[in-house]
């Protein structure tokens, strides 16, 4: 791989190249889970190294390793392990990180199954878990102490779309001796490069925009070779959290195009979010790349694209709404999930999710209030032409 490709270079050929026997320019799909091996292969994964040869896929498989390479490439980083979800991919990192009595300090909103897991594993596992408004950096400077190993933080969060400057994140958790971890799965790394503003670790549920077509699982961590490689030697052989080559094979073809998508993703959530702005029925409307998100200057210095996801609140009766919009889109799909060619809506009332999921003290309450109101509309924009989005969204208001 040439150092000096760009981003749509990168994303079409790193981790790629013809195949030595065949000549076949496309990725091979190797699906085999055990490789033919010389009797001075170590059996146990303890011994195993990086310059190995393959052994078994759930150490290590060629189509996942091309993977590996291309997102290692897109994030500018050393390495990458890849593995069967983003919350694999969590769970992987928590597992290498983690110690009985350590204190972790977690963003207030983060993805709903990674505020689960802290709010319950990882307290059942003995550790103090600290959950604070990390947009407010004075209150990570208060919660990051010195006992603090591990602060993991979301930009932008789901489902908020609230940001944290990464690079004060960064030196908040590196003089107290802590290591940080930042979810981009909302901002993709064509947006964001957590690891070039000091972050240690960058995850993406590759679900997401990576693979792009809502067809296949997957999740990454990359970061340094050294800390990449325990994580690929315990955890991921541990865990067994192991990407499938043929999900790998598919994120591979989906990956390639992602710049391209991401430049009509934002164009598209731009228009779409200035004509929900100027919809009588809609109270707010979130969006890093519109003035008047709450943190505009921050979006504009962090985020190099603005991405297709955003929110927003109605004034009138949200959940009514949601039932009119399942009942009525078209175009749109009334689905979870995001970052799908497809364009995807969801409503998120928020007292049962901070019944459920978001435990906050008073100040994190008003700061998900400033964003959420009493409920949003999370909006994945696809890629369809907006004027047939708005259409659908127009004929589906109450
Ligand atoms: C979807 C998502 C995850 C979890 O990823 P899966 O691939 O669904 O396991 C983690 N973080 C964020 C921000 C997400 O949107």
């Amino acid at each position: 791989m040439e150092t000096s490709w760009h981003d749509h270079t990168l994303a079409i050929h790193a981790g790629e190249a013809p195949d030595p026997v065949t000549g076949a320019s496309s990725p091979n799909l190797v699906m085999s889970t055990t490789f033919a091996a010389g009797a001075d292969i170590a059996f146990s994964a303890e011994a195993a190294s990086q310059e190995m040869p393959f052994v078994y896929t759930r150490w290590g498989n060629p189509t996942v390793r091309q993977l590996e390479q291309k997102i290692a490439a897109l994030e500018h980083a050393p390495d990458a392990v890849a593995l069967a979800s983003g919350m694999a991919a969590f769970f992987a990192l928590a597992m290498q990180l983690i110690r009985s009595g350590d204190r972790v300090v977690l963003s207030d909103v983060t993805y709903a199954a990674v505020s689960e897991t802290a709010n319950e594993w990882l307290v059942n596992l003995g550790l103090e878990v600290v959950r604070v408004d990390a947009s407010d950096l004075d209150a990570l400077r208060r919660a990051v102490t010195p006992q603090t190993k591990w602060v993991h933080i979301e930009t932008p969060c789901n489902p908020l779309l609230r940001l944290t400057d990464i690079k004060e994140a960064a030196q908040i958790a590196h003089r107290a001796g802590a290591v940080l971890s930042v979810d981009s799965t909302f901002a993709t790394s064509l947006a964001t490069r957590p690891l070039e503003l000091g972050a240690d670790y960058v995850i993406h549920s590759l679900t997401k925009y990576i693979c792009g077509h809502g067809d296949a699982l997957g999740g990454v961590i990359a970061g340094s070779a050294e800390l990449i490689e325990p994580i690929r030697r315990k955890s991921l052989i541990r865990t067994g959290g192991a990407l499938s080559p043929f999900n790998a094979w598919l994120i591979l073809r989906g990956a390639a195009t992602l710049p391209l998508r991401m430049k009509q993703h934002e164009a598209n959530a731009l228009q779409i979010a200035r004509y929900l702005e100027g919809h009588p029925a809609v109270k707010r409307v979130i969006y890093p790349g519109l003035a008047s998100h709450p943190q505009y200057e921050l979006a504009k210095r962090q985020m190099h694209n603005f991405s297709g996801m955003l929110t927003f609140e109605v004034k009138g009766d949200g959940i009514a709404q949601a039932y009119r919009f399942a009942e009525k889109l078209r175009v749109i799909h009334y689905a979870v999930s995001l970052g799908h060619h497809r364009s995807l809506l969801f409503y998120l009332p928020s007292q049962a999710l901070l019944a459920t999921t978001f435990h906050l003290d008073a100040a994190q309450l008003a700061s998900w209030k400033k964003f959420a109101g009493e409920g949003i509309f999370r909006f994945s924009v696809g890629l369809e032409d907006p004027e047939d989005v708005i259409a659908d969204l127009e004929q589906s208001f109450l």
